[in-house]
């Protein structure tokens, strides 16, 4: 790599090779297999064709070069189950290299893999489809492995940190596991840590090896080391359709979490197919690095976009996913991201597939002249069905991710007031360096895989270096409760890391991207000692979707809260007005809300107001207690205790 005279090729071209059919890979059907591949640099190509991942080739074929730089040959007969991969000579130099374009490959990915993909469906797939979208999006955010490491999962040995996990219920009973678990819990969508193929977990290993899987080999082919068998290319596709299916058997999306900003390694099958072309380079030559992890993929170059688009679209139609999160989408353009927001609209339905992702990167990176960073400041250009994570309401509420001695709102913060009320409409009303189209963009967490747990920085904050993780401290638990409390009462899509609920601890570790699964997996025991935890957020989830105030969309949504207020230091509140969506969707049990946040230390009283006679306020959630219904006296003084929450609806009038 490193030779500039390739970068500068690249407007050159997107002119002359720029390639819109969407055939490119091998497409394999009854009576004949086609290869095509975009390799417009190359001056000769060559097809190896082999039985299995390790054996010598069986055959050699001369590729044919055709228009745009895209090369073919096609066989008379269903090469289906065939690997293959190819010699490219450009500038003088042969290399080997895998399809960028394959939907198979062999164990590591080294050798790609012909797949008829019919073949590879489980029983019922092709009548697959998700559940009905409920009143609000709450996305629970999952690694593959995390979910059923534990033994004390239930799940079967061969299963376990295997997709075939998520098709056994998990352990029985009175404290649930696993899938039996999730759909007690009643979050709507699953986001899936990356399971794409990537590269740093050795797939002949052993199952003690952990990664989250943010570097990308092979991006349409479904990552080995959760299979049960990663020799076998066709296993890991047909396993990985029966997870999705069996989530959506068990009414719940699923969203894939998406790495198109950088791959594994800068000599990637993308950089030997097409040297220089898929990859931003600095002017002395050498790989930019926006990413943090060595390279960054091109965007908002033609076939660079054309790829990344045609990838979603691929996972999308082929594996049934419900949506996408962009991991560094800032390095990605908003060209892009509008493109494929438009894309999945056209042939799915508007809005049907969800899209989000991390509005920043990790440094700075030459983006292609006339496009524009798909970052925060920008999310004004964003179409607003491409969500953005709101670190704005993340830090206000729990503190910097950064410095972990410094507290947000729930754990010793002063002077957030004002910010907590603009975190409440999703920075629609001001108060931030952007401001969103709709709450529809707005991700609303205060944990997710990157940094400390939500337990762990409470505890690191509240009692300092030292402090036990699995202590079950009070005051750490009433501040978490408070957290979750807030971010269910702000406007927005809601989010939140798996076991956030139950105290979830990696023994402050705040990087754990290839620590041992012992420190990653989820602890189901953890689902027993943390109940009253786990019973709250239960609470907080059936009550947001009672609440169309909070769960509102639309620009308008904004206008629903009023009154905000801060009551003194440490305590704010606000009205919701809480009436039915305009298409009619939503309950009416309660027409307005009153939201009270108290971390002033001290209870705080006061008296709800009566617009009505007939008015009365039940208190719907407090600081112990979500979904609770506990009608008030007309005049009565209501008490928000120390570092709780309080959530009271008044009773439409009948
Ligand atoms: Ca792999």
């Amino acid at each position: 790599m490193g030779d500039s005279k390739l970068v500068f090729a690249s407007e050159e071209i997107d002119a002359q090779f720029c390639y819109e059919g969407k055939d490119l890979g091998a497409d394999c059907r009854e009576g004949r297999t086609v290869f095509k591949v975009w390799s417009p640099l190359a001056e000769r190509l060559c097809l190896r064709l082999y039985k299995d991942g390790t054996s010598p080739a069986y055959i050699e074929k001369e590729m044919e070069r055709g228009e745009k730089g895209v090369w073919h040959r096609e066989f008379p007969e269903n090469l289906h189950g065939t690997y293959y991969d190819y010699l490219v000579t450009a500038g003088g130099r042969e290399v080997r290299t895998a399809d960028p374009y394959a939907v198979g490959c062999s164990c590591n990915g080294d050798r790609s893999l012909a797949v008829d993909l019919r073949k590879t469906d489980p029983p019922g797939f092709d009548s697959d489809c998700p559940p009905e979208p409920g009143p609000e999006r709450i996305i629970y955010e999952l690694h593959i492995k995390d979910f059923s490491h534990d033994p004390a999962s239930g799940v079967p040995e061969a299963f376990r940190g295997k997709y075939k996990a998520f098709t056994v219920p998990g352990k029985g009973g009175e404290h649930p596991a696993c899938m039996e678990y999730l759909k007690s819990l009643g979050i709507t969508h699953v986001h899936l840590l990356p399971f794409f193929d990537f590269g740093s977990v050795d797939e002949a290993g052993d199952g003690e090896q952990f990664n989250w899987g943010y570097d990308p080999v092979n991006y349409n082919v479904p990552e080995g080391s959760y299979a049960t068998d990663a020799v076998d290319g066709l296993v890991r596709i047909r396993e990985c359709k029966e997870m999705i299916q069996a989530l959506h058997a068990s009414g719940i999306r699923v969203i894939m979490d998406v790495v198109y900003n950088h791959t594994h390694r800068g000599d990637s099958w993308l950089q030997r197919m097409v040297p220089g072309y898929y990859y931003r380079f600095m002017e002395d030559g050498t790989l930019s690095n926006g990413s943090a992890c060595g390279n960054d993929i091109a965007a908002g170059r033609a076939m660079v976009d054309n790829y990344i688009a045609d990838s979603v679209m691929y996972w999308a139609r082929e594996y049934h996913l419900d949506g996408f999160r962009f991991d560094l989408m800032g390095l990605l353009t908003v060209e892009l991201m509008n493109r494929i927001r438009r894309e999945l609209d056209e042939a799915f339905g508007p809005g049907e597939k969800m899209l989000y992702g991390e509005p920043w990167s990790a440094d700075d990176s030459p983006m292609e002249e006339g496009t524009n960073a798909a970052q925060k400041v920008n999310a004004g250009l964003l179409e607003d069905g491409i969500g953005i994570f709101s670190d704005d309401t993340r830090d206000v509420i729990k503190g910097s991710v950064f410095h972990v001695e410094e507290p947000g709102f729930v754990n010793g913060a002063s002077k957030l007031e004002s910010k907590l009320l603009h975190a409440v409409t999703g920075w629609r009303d001001g108060g931030a360096c952007f401001i969103p189209k709709s709450c529809a963009q707005i991700i609303n967490y205060v944990s997710a895989h990157d940094n400390y747990t939500l337990w762990d920085k409470l505890v690191l904050s509240m009692h300092g270096e030292g402090a036990a993780f699995n202590f079950p401290y009070e005051d750490v638990m009433e501040a978490n409760r408070l957290a979750a409390f807030i971010y269910f009462t702000c406007q927005g899509n809601l989010f939140l890391q798996a076991g956030e609920e139950f105290g979830r601890t990696k023994h402050g570790e705040d990087n754990s991207y290839c620590s041992a699964p012992a420190v990653n997996m989820l602890r189901w025991g953890q689902t027993e000692e943390f109940g009253s935890l786990v019973e709250y957020y239960r609470g907080l989830i059936r009550l947001r979707k009672r609440l169309p105030g909070l769960c509102d969309k639309s620009p308008e949504a904004v206008e629903r809260i009023s009154r905000k207020q801060i009551l003194k230091d440490g305590v704010v509140s606000f009205h919701v007005d809480n009436r039915p969506l305009k298409d009619g969707r939503g309950a009416v049990e309660w027409e307005e809300l009153l939201v009270l946040y108290n971390a002033s230390g001290k209870a705080y009283g006061f008296v709800p107001g009566q617009a009505e006679e007939s008015a009365v306020w039940e208190i719907l959630a407090d600081g112990r207690e979500a979904d609770c219904r506990r009608s008030t006296v007309p005049g009565e003084e209501i008490l928000v205790q120390a570092g709780s929450g309080m959530l009271l609806g008044r009773r439409a009038v009948t």
